[in-house]
């Protein structure tokens, strides 16, 4: 029998439309672009693309035809000529190959300078290729802010279930199961989509906690009713000023379009009533700072919510180190502050040398104001280093050149900041152990992260703090300048 051929290959960005930047092609070249056989080395990695490459290796009846698979570190709206580029090289890939199926690693709450529905203008073109009847499965992250049309081109979108994000090899090779079931005609997905108008803020998303926990126990339970392919669940991306924000529920079945209609509009219901238990529990920087001085305890971890370059913002917000530094935090360390300028300081200075740099606020006047400190270079590196996981795990990232400033808090205390050239989430211990430092023997810890550094951190945090700072990922969307938001939408409405 001839084997089937399944098309591999993803387009993935988050998209805040607040961003003052534009994300440009070569910021998908600097954070991972594989092209063809390239795709092999995402194999044994906790990545999409590296679960479906796995699902095809494992089934000798499947052969993988690989595309191209990139992403960018979240930001502003994708150029025209990123999206043309990158679209292009799929579109060609799958030109040449003709596939029986497709699988795609997409995001889905992608906005460009041609779209606000990103990744459904990625699926048409998919589709103008393949045609109507060939399966196109999409694995979606937690946060997509999901469109009726990316519904209907699709063949089914599977959604991650967790956050932390960990199950994103898993969900790849869900997807190629599915699409190679449709591909044999041995199931006809038909997919429901029902959107919320709620918005939830990122704390209460962890998986681990309500409601989440509550909601994705029940998607499971529905999964599981006979005739039903995948119940998910998209929890919305709400830095985009675009009409598709908003949580949903996504239900795949095989062929029972009522079913799915009638499930998602239960679990609907289900997550609308729990909206209230979304409100995070948050500390101002002054609150959290003394909280952790006066905690026996350590390390005690703060999370720098207002910054999290994970969800499009600078990377280099004072609000939180300011706290640190003046207030008087004993033996704390900060990962990571994105400033190229002062990292480019601290390497022409060398190790050991005392330089005064104005550290942060560059990037816009939303993330606070540069400080002005003195520091001691501590180290200097590459800032190459490998996700530890169990999020991305065995993944390669780099933060750029990178400099670990030891700077003077205004009581003798210092704080040991970690200052790259990338805008990197400091969502795994591995980045700190990377530049010499030790977390667990830290008594504060600070991290540019609004919850995927729990994967991580857990093992080692005594107490978690989640801290109100300003910035592009305020988990107060008041603060947000919105015209084209779907209104009325919770919390920002009280509905
Ligand atoms: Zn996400």
């Amino acid at each position: 029998m001839k084997p089937l051929r399944i098309a591999v290959g993803g387009l993935s960005h988050e998209t805040n439309t607040f961003a003052s930047w534009h994300t440009e092609l070569v910021d998908f070249e600097a954070n991972g672009y594989f092209r063809g056989d390239e795709l092999r080395s995402q194999a044994g990695t906790n990545t999409v693309v590296g679960g479906a490459i796995e699902a095809i290796d494992s089934d000798p009846s499947i052969e993988l035809i690989p595309l191209i698979a990139t992403s960018a570190i979240p930001g502003g709206f994708v150029t025209a000529r990123a999206v043309n580029e990158i679209e292009g090289e799929i579109v060609a890939g799958l030109r040449i190959s003709r596939p029986d199926a497709v699988v795609l690693d997409l995001h889905g709450a992608m906005v460009t300078e041609l779209s606000d529905d990103g990744e459904s203008e990625t699926l048409a073109r998919v589709r103008d290729i393949v045609g109507p009847n060939t399966p196109v499965v999409a694995v979606l992250d937690l946060h997509a802010n999901v469109s009726q049309r990316m519904v209907d081109l699709a063949s089914a979108l599977i959604p991650y279930d967790t956050y932390p994000h960990v199950d994103n090899a898993e969900r790849g090779r869900e997807a190629v199961a599915i699409a190679t079931r449709a591909a044999r005609g041995e199931i006809a997905p038909v997919t429901a989509l029902v959107k919320l108008p709620l918005l939830p803020p990122g704390p209460k998303q962890f998986s681990k906690v309500e409601p989440t926990k509550s909601i994705m126990a029940r998607a499971f339970d529905l999964e599981a009713t006979p005739g039903v392919i995948n119940v998910g669940v998209t929890y919305s991306f709400p830095y985009a000023d675009c009409p598709f924000p908003g949580m949903g529920v996504i239900v795949t079945t095989d062929g029972d379009r009522v079913l799915a209609e009638r499930i998602g509009r239960e679990l609907a219901d289900f997550i609308w009533e729990r909206r209230e238990a979304f409100r995070p529990d948050v500390m101002t920087v002054e609150q959290a700072v003394h909280a952790a001085m006066s905690d026996p305890d350590g390390p005690i971890v703060l999370a720098d919510l207002g910054d999290n370059p994970g969800g499009g913002s600078a990377g280099d917000g004072t609000a939180l180190l300011w706290g640190l530094l003046d207030l008087g935090a004993p033996n704390a360390a900060f990962a990571t502050l994105a400033d190229p300028e002062v990292a480019a300081a601290a390497f022409a200075a060398g190790e050991g040398a005392t330089i005064q740099v104005e550290l942060g606020g560059k990037a816009d006047d939303l993330h606070g104001f540069p400080i002005p400190v003195t520091a001691i270079v501590r180290s200097l590196s590459s800032g190459d280093f490998i996700y530890e996981g169990p999020m991305n795990s065995g993944v390669a990232d780099t933060l750029g050149r990178t400099a670990v400033l030891a700077c003077d808090g205004r009581y003798d205390n210092k704080v040991e900041v970690i200052v790259c050239e990338r805008r990197v989430q400091a969502l795994d211990a591995a980045i700190y152990r990377s530049q010499g430092i030790e977390p667990a023997e830290k008594k504060i810890i600070a991290v540019k992260s609004a919850v995927h550094f729990r994967s991580s951190f857990d093992s080692i945090a005594k107490r978690i703090i989640e801290v109100d700072t300003p910035g592009l990922t305020s988990v107060d969307f008041s603060r947000f300048p919105y015209r084209r938001l779907p209104r009325p939408i919770w919390p920002l409405d009280n509905i």
